[in-house]
């Protein structure tokens, strides 16, 4: 199929774009890397009356490092992130959940504020900002706010950005020492949305969790932080036994939706092996730290 009619603005400066999205709201659409928004088009799934395009808005790509966290602007496409010597050194989490995030032509231009504001509940990069706290930043004509990752993710495709909204960086606080990542994910190939998936940053000492951030994806509606796993582990010898605790608490967190990628049973199975899996790494990350 073809796009529907709509009017195209390119957007020369990010003023002019809030402008546009001040005057529009609801009725325009942001096109970034456009990889998920013109299928969606093309299949008619959104028609917008108008589309913004920001992908000349040099102001909002870019990666730096300030005041002990990693600044991503919105317009920051995949390709570069996962290129960063950066993101490598300070955000490992994320380096590690690069190369699930598609293929390399679409990692080519896509954004990271792309995959953020669209909130799919399958993709890596929101529960990799849930994981590590970030803070996201969106303006409009009404003036800039910063949102915590743990209140952006709303639910299915729904964040807390409003229409008049545009998404402008992510910060995420540097990995502190101390602190080991892991990441992992089922998918049927290389590249494909995951069918499960699980981010994790853990503090603990190669013998004691004492404290960890387990966000689940492609299970639920949004990214989900498992708060009863962590707690069955938290302060204990890590062991079969405490492993066991934690996927068996995991059914107190999640409560999978069932879809084309499998039943709700199937995906709390593979959360649960996930779980077990990704914990078993961040315990050997830290002690061959
Ligand atoms: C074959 C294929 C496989 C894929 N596999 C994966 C995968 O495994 N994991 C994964 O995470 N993603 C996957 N994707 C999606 C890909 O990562 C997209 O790049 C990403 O989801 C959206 O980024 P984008 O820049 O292309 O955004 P666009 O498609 O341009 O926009 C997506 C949505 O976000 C809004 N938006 C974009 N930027 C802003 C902004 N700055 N402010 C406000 N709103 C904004 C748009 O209006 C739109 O609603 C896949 C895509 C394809 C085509």
């Amino acid at each position: 199929m073809k796009a529907p009619k709509m009017t195209y603005a390119r957007a020369d400066s990010v003023a002019q774009a809030l402008a546009l999205l001040a005057e529009h709201g609801d009725g325009a659409n942001v096109l970034a890397g456009g990889q998920s928004l013109m299928p969606t088009l093309n299949m008619r799934l959104s028609k917008p009356d108008l589309l913004i395009d920001i992908n000349r808005l040099e102001d909002l790509a870019g990666i730096s490092v300030e005041d002990d966290a990693v600044r991503i602007g919105a317009l920051t496409r995949h390709a570069a992130v996962q290129r960063s010597p950066i993101v490598a050194e300070h955000l490992p989490l994320i380096a590690e959940a690069m190369p699930h995030v598609a293929h390399v032509a679409v990692r080519n231009r896509g954004t990271f504020g792309g995959s953020i504001a669209l909130a799919d509940p399958a993709a890596e990069l929101p529960a990799c900002i849930l994981a590590l706290g970030a803070t996201i930043t969106v303006e409009s004509v009404r003036g800039r706010r910063d949102i915590a990752a743990a209140d952006f993710f709303k639910g299915l495709f729904e964040t807390e950005r409003q229409p008049d909204e545009l998404l402008i960086e992510i910060r995420i606080p540097c990995q502190r020492p101390g602190t080991v990542h892991a990441f992992m994910e089922l998918s049927r190939r290389q590249g494909d949305f995951a069918i499960a998936g699980v981010a994790c940053a853990a503090e603990t000492d190669g013998e004691t969790v004492t404290d960890a951030k387990l966000v689940y994806f492609a299970s639920e509606d949004r990214p989900t932080l498992a708060a009863n796993a962590v707690a069955a582990i938290a302060g204990k010898v890590w062991s079969d036994e405490s492993r066991s605790a934690a996927m068996a608490a995991l059914s107190e967190d999640l409560d999978p939706m069932d879809n084309l990628q499998g039943s709700a049973a199937f995906k709390l199975h593979l959360q649960r092996v996930l779980t077990g899996r990704v914990l078993d790494q961040a315990i050997e990350r830290a002690r061959a730290a």
